[in-house]
């Protein structure tokens, strides 16, 4: 059996519906900017163009920790939480698709089941595939895509072992951590920068027997945030305990983030992280195609392996055999 791919639709089609809140067409307008087709990259441009005004409106939240931590379980409570107060979530969840099995580290369980039925709710799965460059451009891609969709909040998902936190962090308003509590730093895969990146650090199953554990984990981690540089918005990163499955500090994290959201709001701190972001996005797309462009040269590829053949035998300084190939490509004619 041939599989059968569904036509394109038009710019209006996609942006109209993706405005009346459609989720058939918000997935097929992901998938286009997911694609690897030059052609459904450009619609999925042009459609981003069109929903610009009708994005932005939305609190978003990264969340990562390790597999196992809780992760699924608490979007799923904290999700209802949400879609209950009123609000319409988008999940957006990076999976970072293992190179050794090329299975799914998220696993092919169904995660947040009650939360997927949900008519308030949209989640999205979205495999990194080989490169975590693209996280960034495709995830916030789809972010713009849900919020012109009508979502209020969006949590985007990452297991927290990779390069993908930063990428995350570089494009939410808030960040959230999951720690466990008993088993040490170094277990849990948290480097010391990605802690460093979290507006609020949450210790996840806080009870039965883990309760105890989970409140000396609290005092240890606020000891340990005292020496962490201070955040450029004033914000003192919280650290809470959480009982996804008694529904425990649910609402305080929720409070907590919206406590959050309006006191950037008031010190314009939100506007301007935002807008940096942009531009860091536009500085980060502009390397990828440059960089694209750099290595599709065919003299570039040809001058690559005489200079790098030369640097192994310590014939020329790596400087100069960079300057040389910037020079090549800059003489190419259609650069001039
Ligand atoms: P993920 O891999 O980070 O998404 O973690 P999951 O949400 O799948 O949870 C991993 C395991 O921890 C599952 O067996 C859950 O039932 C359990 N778990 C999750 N949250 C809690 C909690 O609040 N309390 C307890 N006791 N167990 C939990």
């Amino acid at each position: 059996m041939t599989y059968q791919r569904k036509k394109r639709l038009t710019t209006t089609q996609y942006v109209d519906g993706l405005l009346k809140g459609d989720k058939a067409i918000l997935s097929r307008a992901i998938t286009l900017a997911e694609s690897k087709l030059d052609e459904d990259n450009q619609l999925a441009e042009d459609i981003l163009e069109n929903i610009m005004p009708y994005t932005g409106k939305s609190i978003r939240i990264g969340i990562t920790g390790v597999p196992g931590v809780g992760k699924s379980t608490f979007i799923e409570i904290m999700g209802k939480h949400i879609t209950e107060s009123g609000f319409k979530l988008a999940v957006l969840a990076i999976d970072p698709t293992s190179q050794l099995s090329k299975g799914s580290i998220m696993g092919d369980k169904t995660r947040m089941e009650e939360l997927s039925r949900d008519p308030r709710a949209y989640i999205r799965p979205s495999p990194t595939g080989d490169s975590l460059g693209g996280v960034s451009t495709k995830t916030r891609e789809s972010m713009l895509l849900c919020e012109a969709a009508g979502y209020d909040v969006i949590f985007i998902e990452t297991v927290g072992v990779g390069q993908s936190e930063t990428a995350v962090k570089e494009m939410v308003d808030f960040f959230l951590l999951l720690l466990l509590a008993g088993a040490g730093d170094e277990l849990q895969g948290i480097k010391k920068g990605i802690m460093e990146l979290a507006d609020a650090l949450i210790i996840t199953k806080a009870d039965g027997s883990n309760k105890k554990e989970a409140l000396l984990a609290k005092a240890m981690f606020k000891n340990t945030l005292h020496y962490f540089p201070q955040n450029p918005n004033g914000w003192l990163p919280k650290v809470i305990t959480c009982s996804a499955l008694f529904h425990d500090g649910i609402e305080e994290i929720w409070q907590m983030i919206m406590a959050f959201q309006s006191a950037m709001q008031k010190t314009g701190y939100l506007k301007e992280n935002r807008s940096n972001q942009d531009i860091d996005w536009m500085w980060s797309t502009l390397r990828e195609l440059l960089q694209k462009d750099f290595n599709q040269d065919p003299r570039i590829t040809e001058e690559l392996v005489k200079l790098s053949g030369q640097i192994k035998k310590h014939k020329i300084p790596p400087i100069a055999a960079a300057k040389k190939l910037f020079e090549i490509y800059q003489s190419k004619p259609n650069n001039q």
